[in-house]
């Protein structure tokens, strides 16, 4: 049983903070959410819905260019980049309108303000008229989000041509050439758009690889594939400091033992984001934290009572569906339910062309754990619906453990792989075996197919590949 009329406070409206409101008002609670921009967050309004629309508009364009292998005459006139933007802008509306709704139905009190801490059960909220408001004696339930970091390269900060993430949202024209700094997944995705609408890109990567927290063979395939789209990428390589130009801007390059420097219009500094926790006087309530990242246990409880956390100001995994079901993981004890947050079945989604997903154990990861493992891999190409759809470019590669025959982890590059994944997260929640996967039947001709073939090469009996099964210590 929940307690109902238990007020809780709710600090940022992003993709956790109005979870959180929305599902401690739907068990009873007085509900107050606090933001001091817009609500949706970093995710509707400058991450993952705007990045997917000018992706989907790249990929128009793309597509509308290969019509006519379909025996589709299209005369393709170019695009037009004010609106595009305008759809972009035009679909984080609709749906940052759709949150406002969302939150009225549900009866939520919204306070447009700065919330921070003046003692461990108080808030202070500083509104955007100035007034401020005093708030306590409630659950509170953090949700801050996160900021683009900033790295100490010289020459940074000072050139208006290093912009982030969101600066590369909204450009007014698209630059003839673009560096980006960092071969993460938010740098990956912009070369993927800016590339399709005809952007010269270049990523430097520090580490031996880009996206490094995905499966490595994977990871290969699409950087193939980047590259041979135009991208041009730099692994194992620093930026040592950027000098303004008339283009823009010189970035300067250790690389192999040499430094080299490579000039561009604008550069996209995409080295990851911090926890955006400055504003709320953490010590003041004297809430753990590791430089900024606050810190919880499985229930999204901080070290001090009635205090939760969620989403992006932890500092560790940051996606927006993670902050989600933290919220509603932490609603729900702030109501007086007993739930725990479980990242098992978290799949991490990278929107190129072709997507790139995974979920569950990679791989290096199986074998740096000592793992007994068997890989299936399927060829996108032997599907049919893949080849219709995108020549069938990429493969699926599923991994179970030797001993129980579980599967352990999925991983798809290939048309639509962020959709397909959420059977293989299904899959790895319930524990399912491989003959689970097997014995359901998938329908044709569609892209699911080739997970249910990929779950037959491990015992190598796939019916439409060459089977090459390969079993792991
Ligand atoms: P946020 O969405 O950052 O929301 C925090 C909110 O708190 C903000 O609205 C902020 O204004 C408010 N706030 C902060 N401090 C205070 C305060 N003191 N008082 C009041 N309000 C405050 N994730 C995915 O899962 N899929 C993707 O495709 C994806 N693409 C991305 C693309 C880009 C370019 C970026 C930058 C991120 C992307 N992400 C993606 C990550 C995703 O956006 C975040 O993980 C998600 O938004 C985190 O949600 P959150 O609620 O924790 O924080």
């Amino acid at each position: 049983m929940s307690n109902e009329n238990q007020e809780v406070i709710v600090v940022g409206g992003g993709p956790g903070g109005y979870v959180a409101a929305i599902r401690a008002a739907q068990l009873g609670g007085r509900v107050t959410l606090i933001e001091k921009s817009k609500l949706g967050g970093t995710c509707l309004n400058v991450g993952c819905i705007p990045t997917k629309v000018l992706l989907h508009s790249a990929d128009l364009l793309a597509e509308a260019n290969h019509a006519k292998d379909f025996g589709i005459n299209v005369n393709v006139n170019g695009f037009d980049w004010k609106k595009v933007l305008e759809k972009k802008d035009s679909i984080s509306s609709q749906l940052v309108n759709g949150i406002n709704g969302l939150i009225k139905a549900n009866k939520i009190k919204i306070i447009n303000g700065t919330a921070q801490f003046v003692s461990p059960d108080t808030l202070s909220v500083t509104k955007v008229d100035g007034t401020k408001e005093i708030m306590g004696d409630g659950k509170i339930i953090l949700a801050t989000g996160s900021v683009p970091a900033i790295p100490l390269i010289p020459g940074v900060k000072e050139n208006e041509n290093c912009i982030d993430s969101t600066g590369a949202l909204s450009l007014n024209e698209v630059p003839k050439s673009l560096l980006i700094i960092g071969g993460g997944v938010i740098g990956v995705e912009f070369a993927s758009i800016y590339s399709q609408f005809g952007t010269k890109v270049t990523i430097i990567e520090a580490l031996p690889k880009i996206l490094p927290l995905m499966e490595e063979e994977l990871t290969s395939l699409l950087r193939n594939k980047l590259e041979r789209s135009g991208i041009d990428i730099y692994t194992e390589a620093k930026v040592q400091s950027v000098d303004s130009t008339p283009i823009g801007a010189k970035v300067n390059v250790e690389y192999k033992g040499e430094l080299i420097s490579f000039e561009a219009e604008k550069v996209l500094v995409a080295v990851g984001r911090r926890a955006n926790t400055a504003e709320l006087n953490l010590d003041k309530a004297g809430i753990e934290n590791d430089r900024g990242r606050i810190k919880t246990n499985h229930k999204l409880e901080t070290n001090i009572k009635n205090v939760y956390a969620i989403g992006d100001c932890l500092g560790e995994v940051m996606l927006a569906h993670v902050a989600s079901a933290q919220g509603e993981v932490a609603a729900e004890n702030a109501m007086g339910l007993e739930t725990f947050y479980n990242g098992k079945t978290v799949p991490s989604c990278i929107f190129t062309n072709p997507e790139f997903a995974g979920v569950g154990l990679t791989e290096e990861k199986a074998k740096e754990e000592g793992i007994d493992y068997i890989v299936g891999h399927f060829p996108l190409m032997a599907n049919g619906k893949a080849l219709i759809m995108n020549g069938g470019e990429g493969m699926v590669k599923v991994i179970l453990g030797k001993e129980y025959r579980e599967v352990l982890g999925v991983h798809i590059l290939g048309t639509r792989a962020t959709d397909l994944i959420a059977e293989c997260a299904l899959a790895i929640g319930m524990e399912a075996t491989i003959e689970d996967l097997i014995e359901t039947i998938h329908a044709h001709p569609t892209l699911t197919e080739a997970v249910r073939e990929a779950a037959l090469a491990t015992e190598n009996r796939a019916i439409h590949a060459i089977n090459k099964m390969v079993e792991k210590k």
